[in-house]
C-alpha cells in the first residue's frame, strides 16, 4: 500500500494532524509506505502507483491545480483531507480581497518582506478564486475538520488502508 500526502493551499495543520497520531503511525507504516509528502520528506513529485493520496489545502493558484491533476493520474483513490480541501476553508477567505490587495499585504505590508516591495518571480499565478479540490477533479472520500480530529482519523485511516468499509456516527465531525 503506497500512501501520498499532498499539501496545496493550506497551513500544514492537516499534515501535522497525521503526525499527531503518535504511536499509531508506527502501526500504519508497517502496513503502508508513505512515498510522497512535500512536508515530511524530500520528494519533489508523486511517483506512479499511489494507492491512496490524502490531499490537504485548497486550490488557489495554477501550481496547486497542476499538482492535483498529476496526483489524480497517479493515485487510485484521492481523499480530500481537511476543511480547506473539502470546502476551500481558510484559503477561501482570500476571496474577500483582490489579488493586488493580497500581494500588497503579504509582500509589502510586513517588515520581513523584501525592502524594495518586489514580489518573488517564482510565485505561481493565482486563479480568479479559491476552489475546493472536488471542484477540480473526482474525489473518492472527504474527511472534514480543521484539522480533522484525531479520534476520527484513528478510525478512518486504518480502515482505508485495510480496504474496509466504515460506518461513522452522524455527529462524527462535531461530537467529542
Ligand atoms: Fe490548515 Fe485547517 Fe486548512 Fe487543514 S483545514 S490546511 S488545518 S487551515
Amino acid at each position: 500500500m503506497k500512501i501520498a500526502i499532498e499539501e496545496l493551499a493550506g497551513c500544514s495543520g492537516c499534515t501535522i494532524a497525521v503526525l499527531d497520531l503518535h504511536e499509531m503511525i508506527l502501526d500504519l507504516v508497517e502496513k503502508a509506505d508513505i512515498v510522497y509528502s512535500p512536508v515530511i520528506m524530500d520528494v519533489k513529485e508523486p511517483p506512479e502507483g499511489i494507492d491512496i493520496a490524502f490531499v490537504t489545502g485548497a486550490i488557489r493558484n495554477t501550481e496547486n491545480q497542476e499538482r492535483l491533476n498529476l496526483l489524480r493520474k497517479r493515485a487510485k483513490k484521492i481523499v480530500a483531507f481537511g476543511t480547506c480541501a473539502c470546502y476551500g476553508g481558510v484559503s477561501g477567505l482570500s476571496m474577500l480581497s483582490s489579488n493586488a490587495e493580497l500581494f500588497d499585504y503579504v509582500y509589502r505590508g510586513v517588515e520581513t518582506a523584501h525592502p524594495d516591495g518586489t514580489v518573488p518571480k517564482d510565485v505561481p499565478p493565482f486563479l480568479y478564486r479559491a476552489f475546493a479540490v472536488g471542484d477540480m477533479t473526482k474525489i473518492d472520500y472527504y474527511i472534514t475538520g480543521c484539522p480533522p480530529k484525531e479520534a476520527l482519523l484513528k478510525q478512518i485511516i486504518p480502515a482505508l488502508i485495510a480496504g474496509d468499509t466504515l460506518e461513522l456516527s452522524r455527529k462524527s465531525v462535531c461530537a467529542e
